[in-house]
């Protein structure tokens, strides 16, 4: 169990992000503009990426935030996350990354999803987020937040990014990708993950 002064003391600290995803970066910044200082991202330091090797979101985040803490002797925050697809069991969900390819190619990923729901009629599919703080000290902890929705076909939208064309969120007619930006951080798995690190950290 983290001290909690340690946690506060976040408020002030350099924050690396660990990832090279700009869409997930600008969207963590968005989050933490109340609260940190001074945000930087694992493409600012020049960092390479760690192999995931972890069997759940939660075990890649603490591999990466660890990697990264370790690398720049700076506090870190990693995001691992993915769509979990209820009639795929669950994929791709901690491989949503890799089912894109070396290319980054999400539409050829979301063709995948949608070939294996040809036929099925539970389109349900929910986001995962698990936030790992690692200290240079080795000391961590983790926070995970989900949002549940339906598969649309074909996708929809130009804003966000990965599979957000294909995702409504519960009580919603849009997409992720058709919303402006600020709506689905209000919403999304991250926004339910960061809600518990706030908590933790700053309240
Ligand atoms: P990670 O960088 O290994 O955590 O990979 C996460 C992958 O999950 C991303 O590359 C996206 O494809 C997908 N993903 C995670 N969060 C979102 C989101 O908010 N919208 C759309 N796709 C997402």
């Amino acid at each position: 169990m983290i001290a909690r002064s340690k946690l506060r003391a976040l408020r002030t600290e350099k924050l690396v992000i660990a990832t090279h995803n700009s869409g997930k970066y600008q969207e963590i910044r968005a989050l933490l503009a109340d609260n940190i200082l001074t945000v930087l991202s694992a493409t600012d330091m020049s960092l390479d990426a760690p192999e995931e090797t972890g069997n759940s979101f939660q075990e890649n985040a603490l591999i990466k935030a660890k990697y990264c803490a370790q690398a720049t002797g700076l506090t870190t925050l990693a995001d691992d996350s993915g769509l979990s697809v209820i009639s795929l069991q669950g994929n791709p969900g901690i491989y949503s990354a890799r089912w894109a390819g070396p290319e980054n190619n999400f539409m050829l990923a979301m063709e995948k999803i949608e070939v294996g729901l040809r036929g099925k009629t539970n389109r349900t599919a929910y986001f995962t987020s698990a936030l790992a703080l690692a200290w240079p000290d080795g000391e961590t902890e983790v926070f995970e937040g989900t949002v549940n929705g339906t598969l649309v076909w074909p996708p929809r939208g130009n804003q966000g990014f990965g599979y957000d064309p294909i995702f409504v969120p519960n009580g919603h007619d849009l997409t992720f990708a058709e919303m402006p930006p600020p709506q689905k951080y209000a919403m999304d798995h991250r926004y339910h993950a960061f809600e518990k690190l706030k908590k933790a950290c700053f309240v």
